[in-house]
């Protein structure tokens, strides 16, 4: 089941993972769904085996630039082909378990550019950079499972969140 398009209107936020420039963020919207690609990928089930780590849903990081964790199964064509490197697999950064990341803190200094980048197949690609987005929608084009959403419309979403939840 590739990202759900109406995933603001159909989730909530239910983290906030901030960039360490203390500056920029992008929200965590839950719940994670139980049928993504990820729960039936041969890989990411072994890997997660091989760490001895429980899967569970994630959700969807970013609001603007939203990936949906649960549909991404770790290929990585998104952080190859961005042009401004939104993205960094969030396992070299962090090597945590990925449920430990909806209200992590990051500097973006992970791998950002190589598919083999990734630590192994529990690993996810992290909209770390979505405010460096520009819009050329090359991610979206290549992700086998359809995990991506870009939408520049959602900017005014993440703006009215981050104002609600000043509040
Ligand atoms: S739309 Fe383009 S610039 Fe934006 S995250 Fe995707 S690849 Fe990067």
């Amino acid at each position: 089941m590739p990202i759900d398009p109406e995933f603001p209107k159909n989730h909530k936020v239910i983290g906030m993972h901030r960039h360490a420039d203390r500056e920029h963020f992008h929200f965590v919207w839950g719940p994670g769904k139980e049928d993504g690609e990820s729960s039936t990928d041969e890989n990411v089930q072994n890997a997660y085996k091989e760490r001895g780590e429980q899967y569970v849903p994630l959700g969807v990081h970013g609001t603007f630039v939203a990936l949906d964790w649960d549909s991404c199964i770790a290929d990585g064509g998104c952080i190859e082909v961005c042009p401004v490197q939104v993205y960094q697999w969030y396992r070299t950064e962090n090597d945590v378990p990925a449920v430990q990341m909806i209200n992590a803190t990051s500097a973006g200094t992970g791998e950002d550019h190589q598919k083999e980048g990734r630590k192994d197949y529990t690993d996810k690609s992290e909209p770390i950079r979505e405010h460096d987005c520009i819009w050329c929608m090359a991610c979206v084009s290549v992700c086998p499972t359809q995990a991506i959403k870009v939408d520049q419309a959602n900017q005014k979403i993440h703006q009215e969140m981050k104002e609600k939840l000043a509040k």
